[in-house]
């Protein structure tokens, strides 16, 4: 084998890890078999109407809890990326990323999640976590439903809108309540538990 050889099999090398993993504190996090979802939580779900909401379909995943740390269950990106938004307004808290990975761009919504740690514009790494699930008094007083996490994965650049005053860090909005149609969900929307397949390793 010539040096130069040697060097595309190393490059190769280094290059066989997957900068991808899971988003959650699991015992694996490259396996996908260890994400468990809540009853109505799957993609793709049809959502019934609710006071402030119309009925639409559900565009991402709720992810259980892994364990029953119900004080600091760390919450973490799925690959590096910058933060373009960021809300705090209790149970809709909400992180964006945009991601740049192997010539793809794609965007992840974290959504009902606590103690966010990110800022706006910050790169962020799977390594670090970003948030973490609510904890037993953020429940209490939020309700038990949002006993989980919820991940999209777009396809597309998530809409634009203007930060005001009670959310100064919010710049973006997903899709998620504009989808009515599969069509709308496949346009808008990767499975994130196919995405998570096909990328972990
Ligand atoms: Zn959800």
């Amino acid at each position: 084998m010539g040096f130069k050889n040697l060097l595309l099999f190393f490059v190769a090398f280094i290059n066989f890890q997957s900068p991808f993993f899971l988003p959650i504190n699991n015992t694996n996090r490259k396996k996908v078999s260890e994400i468990q979802l809540t009853e109505i939580g799957k993609f793709g779900l049809i959502r019934k109407a609710r006071k402030t909401v119309p009925s639409h379909i559900h565009t991402g995943i709720d992810i259980k809890r892994p364990n029953k740390n119900y004080f600091d269950e760390p919450i973490f990106p799925i690959a590096k990326g910058k933060v373009i938004s960021k809300r705090t307004d209790g149970p809709y808290a909400q992180l964006i990323i945009e991601h740049e990975i192997n010539n793809q761009t794609f965007w992840t919504v974290y959504e009902h999640i606590a103690g966010i740690k990110a800022n706006l514009n910050e790169i962020v790494s799977p390594g670090k976590p970003l948030a973490r699930f609510m904890n037993t008094n953020e429940l209490n007083k939020y309700g038990w439903q949002f006993d989980h996490f919820h991940l999209e994965i777009l396809k597309i650049k998530p809409i634009q809108i203007t930060p005001d005053k009670l959310h100064p860090d919010r710049c973006y909005n997903s899709f998620s309540l504009i989808c009515y149609k599969a069509s709308d969900l496949e346009k808008y929307f990767y499975d994130p538990l196919e995405f998570l397949t096909e990328h972990l390793d």
